[in-house]
């Protein structure tokens, strides 16, 4: 009878045990799908892209993107 109620308790504690570790991977899967989905744009293989994509006259290369030339269309008045 003992042997049995040791049994069981020590089933429920492993049981008990796989839903926190089922529950935690499911929560760090979530987490980090939000976080991906929060900042698609600034994996590794993107920035290459974007800072094509915002290139502009030779003082914005030498001025690291700070400056422009005069005769630059994107230059602020
Ligand atoms: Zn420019």
């Amino acid at each position: 009878m003992t042997a049995t109620l040791v049994g069981f308790v020590l089933g429920i504690a492993v049981l008990a045990a796989a839903v926190r570790l089922h529950d935690r991977t499911a929560r760090r899967r979530t987490a980090r799908a939000a976080e991906q989905a929060a900042r698609p744009h600034t994996q590794p293989a993107d920035v290459p892209a974007l800072v094509l994509a915002a290139a502009c006259c030779e003082i914005w290369w030498t001025s690291a993107g700070t400056d422009h030339e005069p005769t630059c269309h994107h230059k602020e008045p």
